[in-house]
């Protein structure tokens, strides 16, 4: 059995070589042939020539090299591509997902088991971030289809048959969390300990986090378009019984002036909410340029490898319409 380790990687000159002699390590205990995938996101540091000298030093592993940064998503896209294994395990490089997991998740797999993932305790966490998980992901099981665990990332195992039903998943927008739920196949967990980031800092800001969260809110389903449309009949029901209100105390007790606050509030409220809806709306057709663009994932700059598994192609254009 061939095991094929994905590692996306983004300024990680620091620790790459640590993280690649740990791997190694463990990998050769575990007695599997294995080969390591390292995909570098467009890195400006010297993580590109890291790589390079690893893979002429050691024929397992292979690198995919990005013409500028495309993001984790992409990265692992292109990492599964070329990963030949029966069994691939995505991990990041950053030393966070902890390489003895590697044993563990192979053992579940002998079980049966297509996707094994490694749930993350929040030990260590600022609290604030924490919070904010847990809110995010009550939410966003409310509204998505598929079930999103809090502290499942993307370290996880995925069989042959996982991998190729991810990658036949060929949106552009790629929220990967949603698309393992997605593809589903028997899927176990099991949690460790969070390590604390080794080198560097995470590439992780508020403000990303958020635009990440929103991606995963819209990617799923239209369940957002659907609560815009229910908002919008509640407001309407309660303008129309605030109108018929105001008509009959006109009528009881003549027209009262006064209202200017009323109105002002009104119409103010009124008018953030339809930019709220617009922008659901929006968020949404952007979705679709970005799609219908079929624009690739990534371009790669440099690599040792070809990918195995490419996405299917694109469906044949539609034949010309035979006119009556
Ligand atoms: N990463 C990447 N492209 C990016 C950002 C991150 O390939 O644009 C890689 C990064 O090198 C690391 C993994 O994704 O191996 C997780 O990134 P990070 O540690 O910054 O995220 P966190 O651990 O905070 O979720
Ligand atoms: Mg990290």
């Amino acid at each position: 059995m061939l095991i094929s380790l994905v590692v996306p990687c983004y300024n990680e000159e620091e620790v790459l070589d640590r993280f690649h002699a740990r791997v190694t390590d463990e990998m050769l205990g575990l007695g599997h042939a294995f080969e390591i995938v390292y995909v570098d996101d467009g890195s400006a540091d010297r993580t590109l020539p890291l790589i390079e000298r690893l893979a002429a030093d050691d024929p397992r592993v292979r690198y995919v090299s990005f013409s500028r940064n495309f993001g984790k998503e992409a990265a692992m896209l292109a990492g599964l591509q070329h990963a030949d294994g029966d069994a691939v395990v995505l991990m990041d490089a950053d030393l966070q997902h902890p390489p003895e997991l590697v044993g563990r998740m192979l053992q579940e797999h002998s079980r049966g088991y297509d996707q094994v993932v490694a749930r993350r305790t929040r030990t260590g966490d600022r609290v604030t971030r924490t919070v904010t998980a847990r809110a995010y992901y009550w939410l966003i099981n409310r509204l998505v289809d598929v079930e999103l665990v809090d502290g499942v990332g993307d370290f996880r195992l995925l069989s042959r048959r996982a991998t190729d039903a991810v990658l036949s998943l060929t949106e552009y927008n790629r929220f990967s969390k949603g698309l393992f739920a997605w593809v589903g196949f028997p899927t176990t967990t099991f949690s460790y300990e969070n390590a604390v980031r080794e080198q560097g800092s995470s590439a992780w800001s508020f403000g990303k986090l958020l635009n990440y969260g929103l991606d995963g809110l819209l990617s799923f389903n239209n369940k957002p378009l659907r609560a815009a449309l229910y908002l919008g009949l509640l407001l309407t029901s309660l303008a129309l019984a605030y109108a018929t209100w105001i008509v009959g105390v006109a009528l009881v007790r003549g027209v009262e002036t006064p209202g200017y606050v009323t109105l002002l509030v009104v119409v103010t409220a009124l008018a953030g909410v339809q930019m709220v809806l617009a922008g659901v709306v929006g968020e949404y057709v952007g979705r679709i340029y970005y799609e219908v663009k079929r624009r690739p994932h990534f371009l790669v700059k440099a690599t040792n490898a070809r990918p195995h598994r490419t996405l299917p192609e694109p469906e044949p254009e539609p034949r010309e319409f035979v006119r009556r």
